[in-house]
């Protein structure tokens, strides 16, 4: 894990040494704004391109990949939000890049058990989403890659998809408008799923999902036939 966290260069630790020894009471999550700041531009610059680069491109959240040389399609995220712990701001623990529509949906929602920590948790029972750097993703959300579906295995899944809105990728089929073959094609893939399913858990959500696919597939059509109806 601690590969993977960044270590400052000289320049930049001096400007976090800078903000760390603010007296508590000025430390606010505003600070990270402040675009005029030619040292905090650099710093936020080097914090992206270094989780961009050992994160392979990857959300932590969503884990969609999103190989773009320009660092802006990222989000500097800080996995225990910077406006309400502001004392965490610089924690290269605390800290990792995400795709803008995670970051967007997670905000400042409390991540943490335990909302009056004063110091950084280490440990991953300590978080209610699923960490970064501490936890292992697979063992708490299992991804249908063909459908994008999530699969929560336990509450540390089922709140990362909820904290960072993991279900807006069912929405994907509100644009699928009258492409109907689409919507049999996801009705087949889902199905091979559900044949290879090995919990109970799994063939329910699989079958939720069917359910879903199933129905926006009948308003579609439904649609089709009023739009000819018209003509
Ligand atoms: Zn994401």
């Amino acid at each position: 894990m601690s590969e993977m966290l960044i270590k400052y260069n000289d320049k930049d630790q001096r400007k976090v040494d800078s903000y760390n020894e603010l007296d508590n009471t000025e430390k606010c999550g505003e600070y990270w704004n402040n675009d005029k700041d030619v040292d905090l531009k650099n710093l936020k610059k080097s914090i992206k391109d270094h989780y961009i680069n050992v994160q392979g491109f990857l959300c932590p959240y969503c884990k969609q990949k999103n190989v773009v040389e320009h660092n802006g399609v990222w989000d500097a995220e800080h996995i225990i939000p910077k406006d309400d712990f502001p004392q965490f701001m610089f924690s290269p623990l605390n800290l990792c890049v995400s795709c803008k529509d995670c970051n967007q949906a997670k905000s400042n929602k409390n991540v943490l058990k335990n909302r009056k920590r004063k110091t950084l948790p280490s440990n991953k029972e300590d978080y209610l989403i699923i960490h970064p750097h501490l936890d292992i993703y697979h063992q708490h959300i299992k991804i249908l890659n063909s459908s994008l579906f999530f699969i929560p295995l336990d509450s540390k899944g089922k709140e990362t998809i909820e904290v960072c809105g993991l279900l807006r990728f069912l929405y994907k089929f509100v644009d699928y408008g009258n492409v109907s073959i689409e919507v049999k094609k996801k009705i087949g893939l889902l199905h091979q799923e559900l044949v290879s399913a090995s919990t109970a858990i799994e063939e329910n959500f699989i079958l939720a999902c069917i359910g879903d696919v199933v129905e926006h597939g009948k308003q579609l059509a439904q649609q089709e036939h009023i739009k000819k109806l018209c003509v």
